[in-house]
């Protein structure tokens, strides 16, 4: 229900929705050719670069006490510092340098997903292969939105961009907190499968069939492995349809029977009828028998 509220900031009042065919397959990907180009030192853009997140001065001048060495969670270029060109994709404009990202600017009247989609058409007309800078919001109400609000429209504008294979930095604002903000950012980027910086879970919703209390065994699970940067668990209630529904995960949890657990590497069931009571720990026996485990860091004092 709180998604669906966030509809109409999101696509425009009024606006209904077509029961036309689509002209496009949507589960074909493809990222948007762009030229590559540095945005900070050391930060590649665009090509075949990992998409970047940049901040404002104001949320990096917030942050940057706080970011430690080699934390993979952090700004990786400064709005304001960046070569860039602001256009309204509604008016004619001309893109003179290859080697500026493009953005839309703030205050166009239109929404984020339907202009950044219009600026990507106009560019592609154009020739244009500069690297685009998605924004959440191009216009800001005048109270700040609550953190739910905020990550809904975020993930909505932002994700589904990414989804159509567009942009190649983002940029958050409409969440207000600046930890919030960076971090609402790189979640966006994971459950887009755009990067990886913690592990990633797929858990089943669990059913009259689930053989295991789903909560308490996920909660054990990601106190185990959430430390693992790039690694994707799935944590299904029953055999008979887990496995089928565990996506790409690179290693599956599974109820195998009441009080017995079957473990799989992609979806290849390697681990049989497990105690439930050391199945914890043989996931994570398996995890390191194929080379993705590694020790968590202590905790700082
Ligand atoms: S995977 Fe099994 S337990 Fe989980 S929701 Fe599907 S049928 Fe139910």
């Amino acid at each position: 229900r709180d998604l669906i509220a966030q509809i109409p900031h999101l696509t425009g009042s009024g606006e209904r929705v077509t029961d036309e065919e689509i002209s496009f397959d949507p589960f074909e990907f493809e990222r948007r050719q762009a030229a590559r180009l540095e945005i900070a030192d050391g930060v590649g853009c665009g090509g075949d670069e990992i998409i970047r997140v940049v901040v404002t001065r104001a949320t990096m001048d917030k942050l940057a006490p706080r970011i430690r060495p080699g934390e993979d969670v952090r700004p990786e270029a400064v709005y304001e510092d960046l070569p860039i060109l602001e256009v309204d994709p509604l008016e004619a404009f001309e893109v003179s340098e290859r080697d500026v990202l493009i953005t839309v600017a703030d205050g166009v009247k239109l929404p984020s997903i339907t202009a950044f989609r219009l600026l990507a058409q106009k560019l592609k007309d154009k020739g244009c292969p500069n690297p685009i800078l998605l924004k959440d919001c191009l216009n800001f109400e005048g109270t700040p939105l609550s953190p739910d609000e905020a990550l809904l429209r975020a993930s909505v504008a932002v994700g589904s961009l990414l989804c159509d294979g567009i942009g190649d930095a983002v940029l958050i604002r409409g969440e207000s907190g600046a930890g919030q903000s960076l971090r609402l950012a790189f979640n966006i980027l994971q459950a887009a499968g755009c990067r990886s910086f913690k592990t990633d879970y797929v858990a089943c919703p669990s059913c009259g069939r689930t053989l295991f209390d789903l909560q308490e065994v996920t909660a054990r699970i990601k106190a185990r492995t959430e430390h693992l940067k790039g690694v994707k668990i799935a944590i299904m209630g029953c055999i008979v349809n887990g496995p089928g529904e565990m996506a790409d995960a690179d290693f599956g949890y599974v109820g195998g029977a009441p009080g017995k657990i079957n473990l799989y590497v992609g979806k290849t069931p390697v681990r049989f009828n497990i105690p439930e009571a050391e199945a914890v720990e043989s996931l994570v026996d398996l995890i390191r028998e194929h080379d993705k485990w590694v020790e968590p860091q202590p905790a700082e004092a």
